[in-house]
């Protein structure tokens, strides 16, 4: 399900640009816009679902494919030292009501002697 009101879902249906960084068959990964680390991309799953307890409930399918694109995107870009991180809620964080992981990690492989 799409909810054109949902900026994610717009980003998840190329309505709306973002710095893509790969994708799979139920999710999608890019640059978070304002980043707090070095490495700090966003991954989504294509469908819309409200948060992580959400899409674990209704769609494990679509959480294990969201997981391994997550981890693949993070052992590439990072030295192999990084969070995937879900803000759940309001209180915890969360700012975007659809459900994504943050990619973070101070050290990218790049910049790794
Ligand atoms: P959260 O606070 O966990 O809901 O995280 C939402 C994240 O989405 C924040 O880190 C924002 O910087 C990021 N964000 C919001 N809009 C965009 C956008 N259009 N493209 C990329 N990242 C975005
Ligand atoms: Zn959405």
């Amino acid at each position: 399900m799409i909810n054109s009101d949902c900026i994610f879902c717009r980003i998840a249906n190329k309505e709306l640009q973002a710095n893509l960084v790969a994708e799979s068959e139920h999710a999608i990964a890019f640059w978070d816009i304002s980043p707090r680390q070095p490495i700090h991309i966003l991954v989504i799953p294509k469908a819309h679902h409200k948060n992580i307890a959400e899409l674990t409930q209704n769609s494990p399918d679509q959480l294990l494919d969201l997981m391994k694109l997550g981890t693949d995107i993070a052992q590439d870009k990072s030295s192999g030292s990084f969070r995937l991180s879900f803000n759940t809620g309001e209180e915890a964080g969360q700012t975007v009501f659809h459900a994504h992981g943050h990619i973070t990690s101070r050290t990218p492989k790049d910049q790794v002697a």
